[in-house]
Parts: C-alpha cells; structure tokens; sequence
C-alpha cells in the first residue's frame, strides 16, 4: 500500500529504545527435547509471563515456551504508558454477564495497576515506574468528554483524583499550545515496558518456571494431557494456556479470525536537556489524546521524547516512519524541531471485533488469552491472574469475560483489513470535526 510497509523482523528484539536500554538481555535456551508440566504458557509477552508467574506462586510447575525472545512482540515495543480500565463499554454485555459483571470488570480495571505496583515492589523490578497521566483535548467537546469520564470514575469506584485542568493548568504538566486542557490523575502512569517484563519473567524464573525461547510452538495435540511441540522438541502438559496475542499466526485458526494485528509506531530522540525536559513536560506524566488514532507521548527516565502514534488496522507501518511521527511531535512541541530521533519501531497489537479483550477454552484443558484492542499494559495483568485463578479452580472473574460472545471479522482472511481500515478512516475523518 502506498507510503506503507512491513515491518521487518528477526527473532531478536525490534531496534527499540527499550532494547537499547534493557537492564538485561535474556538467553534462555531453546526446548530441544520432551517434557512434561502442569502448565504449559505460550508467549512470552505481559500475557504469558504473568501467566507464569502467578501460577508459580501458587505452586505449579510451569514452562513457558517464547518463538522469539521475552516481550519481543507489542509487550517490548509499546508506549509504556500504564492505563487503567479493560476493554471498552462492558454494559454492550450486560445480557450476557449480568450486572454484577460489568461492576466486576471495572473493579478489575482499576486494580489492574496495583499488580504491576505489587510486583515491582515484591520481585524489586528496575523499570523506571512512575505514576501520573494526563488526557489532552483538542477540540472543545473533548473538555466535555473528560468531564464524563472523571464523573463516570466517581461512579465505578474509583478512589483516585481525576482532575479537570484548563489550558493554563495543562501547562505544568505538558507544556503545549496544541492543546485546550486536559484530565489529569496518578492512578495512571509509565514504565519501561521492557525491562518491567523481563524483571517478572525473571520472577517467573525464581518461582521454578522453565522458560524457553526461540521455541515457537507449532502444533497441539488434544488429549487428556495435551502436546504442545515446537521444531525441535514438546511439553507434555495438564493444561495450556495461549498467549500468542497478535503474533500468533494461523496457529489455531478459529481465534486468528478473531484478531487483527494492528500496527502502530514509536519514536525516541535523543536524550533532552535537563532544562528542555523540565520545560516542555514538567509533570514527567504520560499523555494521550482522546482521537482514535491517537498521538501518546511521555520522556523516559534519560529524558528521551518518546512519541507513539499512527495506529492503523494495515498491519504495516510508514515508509517514512521517523519522518511522519516527527511531524506529530512538532506540531505539539514545535522547541523539538530537527532534535535527532536515535530510535523508530513497529509493533503489532491485537485488535478484536468488539473491543473487548478475548479469554475462553478451546477445550477443558486449553485456554486462550487475546485482543486487547489498545492499551494492554495493566490489563495483561490482570487477565493474567484470572487466568491463573481460574487454574486453580476460582474460574469466576475468568467466566465472566469468557461469556462474552466474539465473532470472526467479516471479510475472510483477504477482506477484513481493507474493511477495517475503511471504518477506522471514517472515524478518523470523526475525529477531526
Ligand atoms: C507500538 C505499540 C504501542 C503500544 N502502546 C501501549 C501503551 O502505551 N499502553 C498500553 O497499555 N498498551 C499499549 N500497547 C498494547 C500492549 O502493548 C499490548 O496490548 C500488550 O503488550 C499485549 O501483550 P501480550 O502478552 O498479550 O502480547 P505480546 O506482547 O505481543 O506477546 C505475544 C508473544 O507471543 C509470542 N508467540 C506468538 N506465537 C507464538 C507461538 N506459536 N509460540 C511461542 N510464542 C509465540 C510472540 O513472539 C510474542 O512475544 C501498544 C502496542 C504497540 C504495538
């Protein structure tokens, strides 16, 4: 498509920031024989690892099998900016789950950020963690919407401040003219996604987890005990769990139907004066604005811009990748004019139908975990301690999402993107009026 590619990959990380500052790099081997556990967990994004994690913690005997290395897909690549919330407009399905599930997703929302706090704090995770957000208007009517939002919050429970602030207060925490005020909170923040999610693999690992990488896993075989092989070797295991998200291929095609990888872009410039930084985001907090394919921003602990935006349902990412987000960034912050952009990636998020992310059971011992639809950093969190509920026999919060219906996107395999990008054009061109 015109201006548009694929994104390039190997089976190392993405030329990321994040890869570039990795506090470690992993090496675990590859699964080159037959093993048997209790559970077996493939990915190893967010999903997978705290997967493992709690199920360590609660005593079983885990391997986690990666095709790639850990957090090489949307978990080592994304924003870093850690939201609160799951899915979007639970009461589309309150039929289904009930009043009393729909309360209970946005509970789960809000906590979702205390397990990525707890386990910082717990297994002592050097990822940069830092709590403050700010939403940023526009258009006027989105002032209007943050007013919703900070009431809709009151509403559901939430006990955190969310504090509407005019274009003045704005400015001491994103010092910009493009915006006419915002909604800010410390309920939200950012982190170095990275390194938070190889500090819990690593966790995983001290739990008596086996982990494997570069061990991509290409067949299941059902059973009482299901068979899990990759190339070279297989896990013969109690129970599965698939956490491929967006970088699962066709492996089972009943759920690739299901989701569509989504691409969007980050960029980071080279590392800000301090008196810059201080300038231009002196509340350090991370940012989005409300459009559905949105800019987010927020600087790293080194003080790099890091500017994320062009989010489209291609799956490619612009020719020009560098080039176009700059464009973005100076139009919010002009003073970062021609500063150099040391790093630009790709990543590839899980988008579903009905924007409600995707947890079920292909059979009584295999679960799947999918389709985020945008921001997954907390979520994964919190569907990775359902899940690992639910295996341990509390399966309540994990059937609540699991009676949530998903349907296939129309347009087979060759017709669902061009007719998902024509619908995200149209609320784009929404957007701007
Ligand atoms: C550029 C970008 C920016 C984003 N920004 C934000 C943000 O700021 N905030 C936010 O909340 N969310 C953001 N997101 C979304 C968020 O990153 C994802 O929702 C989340 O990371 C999903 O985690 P996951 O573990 O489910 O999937 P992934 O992190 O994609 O992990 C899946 C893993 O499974 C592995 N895998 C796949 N198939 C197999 C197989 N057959 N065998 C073995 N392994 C396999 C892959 O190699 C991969 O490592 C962003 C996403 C992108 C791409």
């Amino acid at each position: 498509m015109f201006g548009l590619k694929k994104t390039a990959e190997t089976r190392e990380h993405t030329g990321s920031y994040y890869a570039a500052s990795a506090n470690w790099q992993t090496a675990y081997p590859r699964l080159e024989n037959d093993i048997e556990a209790d559970v077996v967990v493939v990915g190893g994004g967010f999903t997978g690892v705290n997967t493992a994690v709690e199920l360590v913690e609660k005593g079983y005997d885990v391997v986690l099998l990666e095709a790639n290395r850990i957090s090489w897909g949307a978990s080592g690549r994304n924003g870093g900016q850690v939201i609160g919330g799951i899915g979007h407009d639970p009461e589309r399905f309150e039929k289904q789950i009930g009043a009393a599930g729909v309360k209970a997703i946005y509970r789960m929302g809000i906590a979702a950020r205390d397990i990525i706090r707890e386990r910082v704090e717990k297994y002592g995770i050097d990822c940069d963690l830092t709590w403050g957000y700010c939403d940023v208007a526009l258009k006027p009517r989105h002032l209007k919407q943050f007013a919703e939002w900070r009431d809709f919050e009151k509403e559901i429970g939430n006990p955190h401040e969310y504090r509407l602030l005019d274009r003045d207060e704005l400015k001491e925490y994103v010092n910009s003219d493009a915006y006419l005020g915002g909604l800010m909170n410390t309920a939200n923040g950012h982190v170095h996604p990275l390194n938070l999610c190889i500090g819990e693999a690593r966790a995983a690992e001290r739990g008596g987890a086996r982990i494997f990488e570069q061990s991509r896993v290409q067949e299941i075989v059902q059973g009482q005990r299901v068979r899990v092989r990759t190339d070279e070797g297989s896990v013969l295991a109690k129970k599965v769990v698939l956490a491929g998200n967006a970088y699962m291929g066709g492996l089972i095609p009943k759920l690739a139907t299901r989701v569509l990888p989504s691409n969007s872009s980050v960029v980071a410039t080279a590392p800000l004066p301090e008196s810059m930084a201080q300038q231009l985001m002196p509340g350090n907090v991370a940012v989005c604005d409300p459009r559905t394919a949105l800019d987010y921003f927020r600087l790293s602990a080194d003080r790099r811009m890091l500017f994320g935006g062009l989010s489209n349902y291609t799956g490619l990412e612009p020719k020009d990748l560098e080039g176009t987000i700059r464009r973005k960034m100076e139009k919010v912050f002009p003073e970062l004019t021609g500063i150099p952009i040391d790093y630009g990636w790709s990543g590839q998020m899980g988008i579903g139908l009905n924007r409600m992310p995707q947890l079920g059971r292909l059979a009584d011992n295999i679960a799947y975990i999918q389709a985020y639809s945008g921001h997954g950093v907390a979520p994964t969190h919190m569907m990775a301690k359902i899940t690992a509920d639910m295996i341990d026999g509390k399966p309540d919060d994990f059937d609540i999402f699991s009676r949530i219906p998903h349907w296939p996107f129309p347009g087979g395999k060759y017709l669902r993107r061009p007719a998902l990008a024509v619908g995200m054009a149209y609320f784009k061109v929404k957007d701007v009026l």
